[in-house]
């Protein structure tokens, strides 16, 4: 089924690249992982899946503990989820890209462990595009200020913008938004955005990297 599921996913990416000429090659599925078992992992990555996103840093590490290290090192690991900077030390250890940087305390200490094992670690800024309360990120005019902070950490390299839609309404001007401040900031920066419902809508906002779960998962 979870192969059925993924090629039904990059069916639908195809269509919407097709439709608005973009590259579907460019695109980056993120299979996301949360609440699954190794094996249903393991079934993703024997449909060709290569980019693996959690969100729970505790989950991340028993998969990744759990798998053999010639897999592992065929895999791109994103951290998706909140990270609480006593996990930054794990954190730099296995992702190759952290998606969740939602303050400048967090940087600092991304920075700091990610110094000490002589790596510099690619992250992404989280950006509330909607008010919603329950959401971290950084506001939108925040983002400026944040940037130019972590410029001084020499071992933080900022790729991009990362964000979640609100739930049940429509996620378009919110992808848009994120685009519109990633075109004023630095067009070079990569965007991530857009689920299981709403990837469609996030590939023709622009996105370059998906995270998606439930339509890989459940179908
Ligand atoms: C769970 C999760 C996803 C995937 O959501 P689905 O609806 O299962 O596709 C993507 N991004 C984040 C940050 C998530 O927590």
């Amino acid at each position: 089924m979870i192969t059925e599921n993924i090629q039904r996913v990059r069916g639908r990416i195809d269509v919407v690249c097709s439709k608005i000429k973009r590259d579907p090659g460019k695109i980056t599925l993120v299979c996301v992982v949360k609440g699954r078992s190794l094996a249903e992992v393991q079934e993703a990555i024997g449909s060709g899946i290569k980019d693996i996103g959690e969100n729970r840093m505790q989950e991340a590490l028993l998969k990744y503990n759990d798998m053999s290290q010639a897999t592992r090192g065929t895999l791109k690991w994103h951290m998706i989820g909140h990270l609480q900077s006593n996990k930054a030390k794990d954190a730099v250890r296995i992702f190759d890209l952290i998606h969740s940087v939602d303050s400048v305390n967090l940087a600092q200490e991304i920075n700091k462990q990610a110094a000490k094992i002589n790596k510099t670690q690619e992250v992404l800024l989280e950006v509330k595009t909607s008010p919603e309360s329950t959401k971290s990120g950084f506001s939108p005019e925040a983002i400026p200020d944040a940037r130019a902070k972590m410029l001084g950490l020499g071992n933080i390299k900022v790729r991009g913008l990362m964000t979640i839609a609100p739930l049940g309404e429509s996620a378009q001007p919110y992808f848009a938004r994120l685009r519109k401040l990633r075109d004023d900031l630095n067009p070079e920066w990569l965007l991530s955005m857009g689920m299981s419902d709403d990837f469609e809508v996030a590939i023709e906002e622009g996105t370059d990297i998906i995270r998606v779960g439930r339509a890989i998962f459940e179908g």
